[in-house]
């Protein structure tokens, strides 16, 4: 399946800067350098699509894009930069939690994790996040390219584990070489029960 109409909708800092409209929204949240840019670019087809959220000024915020008139995708800012960091975890707790706990749209949660990494303490809570509020997630794990067949299927149950998630409920991609794309639609429109 082919996803060409893509377009930025809004950015925001806060709620009542969230942008208004009937579609069900689907936030992606990772790790930086997890892949997340990637695998959204690949899902709908474009190169620089998401590449929104790494401009100067733009990296701390939520990217509102609407996609085929169907859906909306949340991007969220990626974590983890500066380890340790006190004030940034805070500062990404404040930009989240009512978006997680107030956003009505909001219908499912697309984790996106490195295949070959451990998940970290942020990864942990926004599965707490989703679960708390209900929410459907789906955990991508991207760079499998990277790693042998039983490698990935070893590193998905340790992950599954880790998270407190069904392994089934895990798919793997190769953004850069667009492989998966169909699986992770397959998974969202089952989730969002749009088939
Ligand atoms: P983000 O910070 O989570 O948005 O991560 P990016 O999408 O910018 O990806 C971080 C790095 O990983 C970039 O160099 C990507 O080219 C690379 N990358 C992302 N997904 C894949 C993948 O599936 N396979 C491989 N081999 N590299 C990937």
């Amino acid at each position: 399946m082919q996803y060409f109409e893509a377009k930025w909708l809004a950015s925001a800092a806060h709620q009542d800067q969230w942008p208004e409209h009937d579609l069900p929204e689907i936030v992606f949240v990772g790790r930086s350098n997890a892949g997340k840019s990637s695998l959204i670019n690949a899902l709908v087809n474009r190169n620089r699509l998401a590449y929104t959220g790494k401009t100067p000024g733009k990296t701390r915020l939520l990217n509102f894009f609407v996609v085929n008139n169907q859906f909306v995708f949340t991007d969220a800012p990626g974590y983890g930069y500066a380890v340790g960091s006190r004030h940034s975890l805070i500062e990404f707790g404040i930009l989240m939690e009512p978006y997680f706990a107030k956003r009505e749209n909001l219908k499912a949660v697309v984790l996106v994790l490195d295949a070959r990494r451990k998940p970290s303490e942020e990864d942990i809570s926004m599965v707490e996040y989703a679960k708390t509020n209900h929410l459907a997630i789906l955990a991508v794990c991207t760079k499998k390219d990277k790693l042998s067949y039983g490698q990935l299927k070893n590193q998905q149950f340790a992950i599954a584990k880790e998270l407190k998630l069904n392994a089934n409920s895990f798919l793997a991609v190769d953004s850069l070489k667009k492989q998966g794309m169909d699986e992770v639609w397959d998974k969202i429109n089952e989730t969002l029960s749009l088939k």
